[in-house]
């Protein structure tokens, strides 16, 4: 039976990086995954990421973003690829919605170069954003994009060449631990580590037996916006632009908002991104209907024509993805509960854009050593 130090269960976003980091740290390492990252199956397809340091939700993030873009730009320079462009990222919404507010919260706390805009401010410099006057934009200027399928392609490259085995189009059924070693089992064989990470995704609760279980995976559709003609919409011209647009009082909850965002055209293909960021359908990966309704087209146009009335007349095509949320929105990062050796780690619909820094915090714990960073709050323990 093949015998490694670790074994990473999913090669995408998580588990790319943190393969990557630990066959750098000198590990034997295997990474299995059930596809052959990247693909358009899980939740890392669809050309761009937005990237922000400025965290809206929440200051705990803050240095955990920062130390990721340094990563990124060190992966850019190990791998010989453009990974990362600055187009700024504007956070759009009333004064006081979660979203402005969390901003602001960040950007404060760590000196992170911002700006407040009013709706007229944003109007002049981007015409093509709609923004009712009583609405303000939190722009931060060194924030940008991340192209994920290239990304993944040089952790994994990356992790190749630092010794790590991989093997793909094999999915995972199983694994089970006995006196600290984890076997895991696939169709084609049995592999024995360590100590295993299952970064699978939108997959996680098939290899998980949670008593309590916060993640739910969530079927997540994308629209692409065919600009041909217009090149203020593309990268350089516009920036990253999320928007919370309030449905109902109180505004202090994020819940009593619709979310969505805009990223500009990046990439030889000329289509913008637009997509919702939250109310979204609960799905099971193994059946996900992958065709995109009726109802979502319809409400996706329906915030074009209030916010972005400029956009309607291109033709849409439509995508989808899959969200790994967990209960509170935030991550699911650590031993999984009433095992030993066996690590989890779901991003709750925002973690791309932290995966370098995620392989250096999963490798740190999986290696026993306190991660650089605070991650309490990411505790699988904190949902008992
Ligand atoms: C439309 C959309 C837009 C997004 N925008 C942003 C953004 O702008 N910025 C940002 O930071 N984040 C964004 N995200 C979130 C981010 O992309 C995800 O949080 C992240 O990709 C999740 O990574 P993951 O490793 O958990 O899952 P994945 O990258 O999907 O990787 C899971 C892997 O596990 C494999 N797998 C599953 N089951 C098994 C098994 N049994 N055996 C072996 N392998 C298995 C899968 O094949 C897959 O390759 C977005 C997500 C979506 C869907």
């Amino acid at each position: 039976m093949p015998v490694y130090d670790f074994i990473i269960i999913g090669l995408g976003t998580a588990g790319a990086a943190t393969c990557m980091t630990l066959a750098r740290r000198g590990f034997r390492v295997l990474g299995i995954d059930r596809h052959r990252p990247p693909h358009a199956l899980g939740s890392h397809h669809g050309v761009s990421r937005s990237v922000r340091r400025a965290y809206l939700e929440g200051t705990a993030y803050v240095p955990m973003a920062m130390e990721s873009w340094e990563l990124w730009r060190k992966l850019e320079s190990d791998s010989g690829r453009d990974l990362l462009v600055e187009t700024g990222n504007l956070t759009i919404g009333p004064p006081d919605s979660p979203a402005v507010t969390g901003f602001m919260a960040s950007a404060q706390t760590y000196d992170i170069p911002h700006a407040l805009l009013s709706a007229s401010e944003v109007r002049k410099k981007w015409p093509q954003l709609v923004l009712p006057d009583t609405f303000v934009a939190g722009l931060e200027k060194s924030a940008g994009i991340v192209f994920p399928e290239l990304s993944i392609e040089a952790f994994l490259a990356e992790a190749e060449k630092a010794g790590a085995d991989l093997a793909f189009d094999e999915p995972v059924n199983r694994w089970s631990e006995d006196h600290g070693h984890v076997h895991v089992h696939t169709a084609r064989n049995t592999y024995e580590a360590g100590r295993v990470l299952v970064a699978a995704g939108a997959w996680t609760n098939g290899l998980l037996d949670l008593p309590v279980n916060p993640l739910q995976p969530k079927r997540v559709p994308v629209h692409w916006i065919e600009v041909t003609d217009d090149p203020g919409l593309h990268l350089g011209h516009l920036p990253v632009a999320f928007w919370q647009v309030p449905d109902r009082e109180p505004l202090a909850s994020a819940e009593n908002h619709t979310e969505f965002y805009i990223l500009p055209v990046v990439g030889p293909a000329p289509k913008m991104k637009i997509a919702f960021h939250n109310k979204l359908v609960d799905c099971d990966p193994m059946t996900l209907d992958r065709t995109v309704w009726p109802d979502e087209v319809d409400g996706i146009k329906e915030m074009m024509e209030r916010f972005l009335p400029g956009f309607q007349h291109y033709p849409m095509t439509s995508d989808v993805c899959m969200y790994t949320m967990t209960s509170d929105g935030h991550f699911y990062l650590g031993k999984t509960p009433g095992s030993e050796n066996v690590y989890a780690v779901a991003l709750a619909g925002h973690g791309f854009k932290f995966a370098p820094v995620l392989g250096e915090i999963l490798a740190d714990l999986m290696t026993d050593q306190a991660p650089g960073v605070d991650i309490e709050m990411f505790s699988p323990e904190r949902f008992g």
